[in-house]
């Protein structure tokens, strides 16, 4: 076992299961500096994503225990491990900052028994040269709350990185509210590649650089875009596409990221960095959780503006590689960019169909959902379950029986019946989301140690399209959970 003030060991005899491969540390160096996670006091397993383990090829059993409890914290190492943190910059509510991984440690890329190759990063590991005056630690709350969040997304079917464990350090760690437990999450990604990455590179104006960036990400992420004439401008095409379905998910279950900052959004297309995210109760396009978001550039009904105006910095930094011609370049990054407007409102609106039970294409469609979704602001209706509850829900409301009556008759107007509407329906309108006070009960009995209540919410998370599920779990806060705050940097 390492002592405090060495470097983590490398971990003893078996595999384990890892396969460890490292083809971003052959990048050029201006993307990363090698780093070794720093050793924890009393490293303790807090939770650890058995299933995940077996998805990955990893020994979930041993894992489990003390030897798991060791490489999650950061003591040492598992066999193969070459640490790092990546450079990135990004736009933080707007304005260019230079960033990079101040608390998150990449141990490298573990190849599973399917080929597949995934980042496995700890976060919360300790200082790295990007931390400038963080300490680079984390709290228990922010990792397990990541945890949950990330895993229930998952289960909901959105594309995003998992949580295999959070470890807690035994050690404190000093936020505005004082002192907290610490904690490790060990975050399994598609990669960690960001707009901001692309930033970074495109600030440093070296343009062999980009390329190999491009390069990287396309043999990564879009392998079939390998032959494409202008790489650079299908990069940008198939990720707006990508993050265009992502966004429209996210708007299809109530997900408010709440820090849409451009080194929170990855080139794979995967949901990113669990901060000040929460879901909405209540429907209101307005809400926004985050503590430092004052003017809601954020807000529930704003992420895909948002979406948009980050992908406009990733096309700004491609743009060398575009075109030759800085004019022609720009032109085609625009006209691009103007695309994903449509892209989205496709996603949304295929999605939202599905919701309702809409198996073919009207028209008047759009007008539909809006009119929905209107009533629902107008009214302060749970979001969740007034999805899930159309069929039966009856409210003295002209205005909602004048929609309902337009729906079952846009009902009729396809060849599904009742039991397959109701199927369609069941698949895209889950029963239970993350509720956020429900989320808080669970970080709060687990800041106490006990660990009970979040691994039952877990286990009702992992299933969140079964309509079986006990009632406590599909009720909003108790007063729709207006002024529930996130905080970022926890
Ligand atoms: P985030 O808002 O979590 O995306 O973090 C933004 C930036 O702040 C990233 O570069 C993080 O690595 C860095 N950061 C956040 N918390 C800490 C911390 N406690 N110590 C060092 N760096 C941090
Ligand atoms: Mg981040």
């Amino acid at each position: 076992m390492a002592k405090i003030g060495m470097g983590p060991s490398q971990s003893g005899d078996a595999q384990l299961g890892w396969r460890l491969e490292h083809t971003y540390a052959q990048l050029p160096v201006a993307l990363h500096v090698a780093v070794a996670p720093t050793p924890v006091r009393a490293p303790r397993m807090l939770v650890f994503n058995r299933l995940l383990a077996r998805e990955l090829g990893l020994e979930g059993e041993r894992l489990a225990g003390p030897e798991g409890a060791q490489i999650f914290s950061g003591n040492s190492l598992p066999p193969g491990a070459s640490p790092l943190a990546q450079a990135y910059a990004g736009h933080q509510f707007g304005h260019f900052a230079t960033l990079g991984d101040g608390r998150a440690i990449l141990l490298g890329e573990h190849i599973t028994p399917r080929g597949e190759r995934f980042d496995v990063q700890l976060k919360g590991a300790g200082p790295t040269p990007f931390s400038r005056r963080g300490d680079g630690r984390a709290t228990l709350g922010a990792m397990l709350r990541e945890y949950i969040v990330s895993e229930a997304m998952h289960a909901l079917g959105i594309p995003t990185t998992r949580s295999l464990a959070v470890a807690g350090t035994g050690e404190e760690v000093w936020r505005q509210d004082g002192a907290r437990p610490g904690a490790v999450l060990t975050r399994v990604a598609a990669s960690h590649i960001r707009v901001g990455t692309f930033a970074w590179v495109a600030a440093r104006r070296d343009e062999e650089l980009l390329a190999a960036l491009v390069d990287y990400t396309v043999k990564r992420h879009y392998p079939e875009l390998a032959a494409a004439k202008n790489r650079a401008l299908a990069l940008f095409e198939a990720v707006a596409e990508r993050q265009a379905a992502l966004i429209a998910r996210w708007m299809h279950v109530g997900f408010v990221h709440g820090v849409m900052n451009t080194d929170n959004m990855a080139l794979s297309g995967e949901t990113i960095d669990y901060g000040p995210c929460a879901f909405i109760d209540t429907y209101d396009p307005a809400t926004v959780f985050s503590s430092i978001d004052a003017h809601g550039r954020y807000a529930f009904g704003n992420q895909a503006r948002i979406a948009q105006w980050n992908l406009a910095r990733l096309a700004e930094a491609l743009l060398p590689l575009i075109d030759p011609v800085e004019a022609v370049a720009v032109e085609r990054a625009n006209e691009a960019i103007a695309r994903f407007g449509q892209r989205f409102q496709w996603h949304w609106l295929a999605g939202m169909r599905r919701k309702l039970g809409l198996a073919n294409e009207e028209a008047e469609d759009v007008a539909l959902v809006e009119t929905l979704l209107e009533w629902m602001r107008a009214t302060k209706a749970d979001f969740t379950n007034t999805f899930t509850g159309l069929e039966t829900l009856e409210v003295a409301d002209a205005g909602f029986a004048d929609w309902k009556a337009s729906w079952r008759a846009r009902l009729t107007r396809q060849a599904q019946g009742a039991e397959e509407v109701m199927r369609l329906r069941r698949a895209n309108c889950p029963a239970v989301i993350p509720r956020n006070h429900q989320v808080e009960a669970a970080l709060a009995a687990a800041e106490q140690g006990d660990l009970s209540v979040m691994e039952r919410l877990l286990a009702v998370l992992a299933a969140p399209y079964d309509y079986g599920v006990a009632a406590a779990y599909r009720e909003p806060a108790p007063n729709g959970g207006a002024g529930y705050q996130t905080f970022c940097g926890t």
